[in-house]
């Protein structure tokens, strides 16, 4: 769900120019004393060093062939949410690992609405690592889509079909990691293990919500890799990758305004209405406290370091020790890039308001009901105390809804293992930062998280201008380009193998060109 809102369009990395080129780290003081040519090779053999061994790479060609195919069979197949019908996707996926000898599980809720599970057995020196995908996709208006949405339409180097960004991409990368370690018999430290998930679009209770609660032990890991990064290019050039490592908590409160009811010739004081949309008012106006975490943190900071200066100032304005320099930026941001603010603080926007049936009576009660992301260590009942005193009047209750929509997680470790594998395979694969990202949506990764497991979102190169062309996730288009879908492959091999794979002995990794 929502990768519209985690998988990158930053408001922010809009703001990066086309000539804005991303750092470098060149080791200058070589370039004194080597020549040029030499430096090159040494610069080209820390990029490319793969994860594994030569002898274990993949042969690329092949594989963007299959690549292809499993994806446009994934894509064909109509799992919108509602309905679901994901058990076309996971009756799919077993056959293809059941054809290839990689045991496979159904786990099933609901059996039109099924999950797949499948394990590569490694020597269980490290605990698992897991790579997660969602099955289903939103909904469509196919009058609006010009390659049909269900047709996996390859045109101009790109490939239509609703869940090409959204979410068959990880399905499909984690799917050919799968194959390739079992067909290259890569050695592993730990088992890697494959979850296609049903209803991530609104239905976690028959997707990860169930196999969470139910079938723990089929998918328990250390880490895990999943949607909610995203990897921009502007300009056709791939600038920075983000990862997600933690996600806000959305929990509902309503403003309930109570009044004397009475006949609307005679304008009262106590008018619930009036009461409401004072209170309505002032929260909308309200910001409440920034706070940062180790995740915004680091993205402030990295974002900062590759955006032009007039609007880097406001990045690192946020972090700064003085208010008046932190609400600067904070303003600055609101209005322009609003994620960002969002960013900052549990955040609270008033999005459905009733009360009143008829003209000439005035109602007893009137409520707004607002969508509150609480930073992931907010305390719900601390919060609502402040806004209690943001809205002040003792006519309208500020109540809490009795639950978070979703569990709360673990904030995924920048100093992980994981953390840092996955940064050096994005400069491998795509030679550019990694930025870690909150999300200010939710993900499937609340549930593995709320388990122990570290979890870490990924995902393809997107061009930062096609989502307001209106190709984005969830959009009435949706496409992805092959040869960053091919990337993205890529780019999982490179991460599961250099934390599944041992480091010394056969898969010692050497220097060499993919
Ligand atoms: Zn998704």
């Amino acid at each position: 769900m929502m990768r519209h809102l985690t998988r990158a369009r930053h408001a922010g990395a809009m703001a990066i120019g086309a000539g804005v080129a991303p750092r470098r780290f060149a080791p200058y003081h070589l370039a004194m004393r080597l020549p040029s040519v030499a430096l090159s090779i040494i610069i080209a053999l820390a990029a490319t060093r793969p994860a594994v061994a030569q002898s274990l790479q993949p042969k690329w060609s092949d594989v963007e062939r299959e690549t292809l195919e499993h994806f446009q069979a994934l894509l064909r197949l109509d799992t919108r949410n509602p309905p679901g019908n994901e058990r076309r996707a996971a009756d799919y996926l077993k056959s293809v690992f059941d054809r290839e000898g990689i045991p496979a599980r159904i786990l099933a809720l609901d059996s039109n609405r099924t999950n797949v599970v499948a394990r590569l057995k490694g020597t269980g020196r490290k605990r698992p690592l897991l790579i997660m995908g969602h099955t289903d996709v939103v909904t469509v208006d196919s009058t609006k889509w010009t390659h049909p949405p269900f047709a996996a339409t390859r045109d101009g180097g790109y490939v239509y079909g609703r869940g090409a960004v959204d979410d068959k991409d990880n399905v499909a990368a984690g799917l050919m990691t799968m194959l390739l370690l079992k067909r290259l018999k890569v050695p592993l430290d730990r088992d890697v293990i494959f979850l296609a998930e049903s209803g991530e679009e609104g239905n976690t209770r028959v997707g990860i919500g169930f196999v969470t609660s139910e079938q723990l032990p089929e998918i328990e890991a250390e880490y895990c890799l999943a949607e909610g990064g995203g990897t921009t290019r502007i300009g056709g050039e791939v600038k920075y990758a983000t990862v997600q490592t933690l996600e806000k908590r959305g929990r509902g409160i309503d403003l309930i305004a109570r009044g004397i009811a009475g006949h609307g010739s005679v304008p009262l004081a106590s008018n619930a209405i009036v009461h409401l949309a004072g209170a309505v008012a002032r929260i909308g106006a309200w910001r409440p406290e920034i706070r940062l975490n180790e995740t915004t943190r680091a993205y402030f900071e990295r974002l900062a370091a590759i955006s032009p200066p007039d609007v880097a100032q406001h990045y690192r304005g946020v972090l700064s020790a003085d208010s008046a320099v932190r609400r600067a930026a904070d303003d600055w941001l609101y209005e322009h890039e609003p994620r960002h603010s969002s960013m900052l603080r549990t955040s609270a926007s008033p999005n459905v308001i009733t009360g009143g049936y008829r003209s000439n009576v005035i109602p007893s009660e009137a409520r707004a009901t607002l969508d509150v992301r609480m930073l992931p260590d907010e305390d719900a009942d601390r919060f609502a105390d402040a806004m209690k005193k943001v809205v002040n009047d003792p006519a309208v209750e500020v109540r809490v809804s009795s639950a978070f929509g979703r569990p709360t997680g673990v904030e995924s470790r920048l100093d992980s293992e994981a953390f840092k594998a996955i940064e050096a395979s994005v400069r491998r694969v795509y030679n550019v930062p990694t930025i870690p990202v909150m999300g200010t949506g939710a993900t499937d990764m609340s549930f593995t998280r709320a388990k122990g497991m570290q979890c870490f979102g990924i995902g393809p190169a997107i061009d930062m201008e096609d989502g307001p062309r209106g190709f984005g996730a969830h959009s009435d288009q949706e496409r992805i380009l092959e040869s960053e879908l091919h990337r993205f492959v890529r780019l999982n091999w490179d991460i599961v193998t250099s934390l599944a794979s041992p480091k010394e002995g056969a898969a010692r990794p050497r220097a060499g060109q993919r």
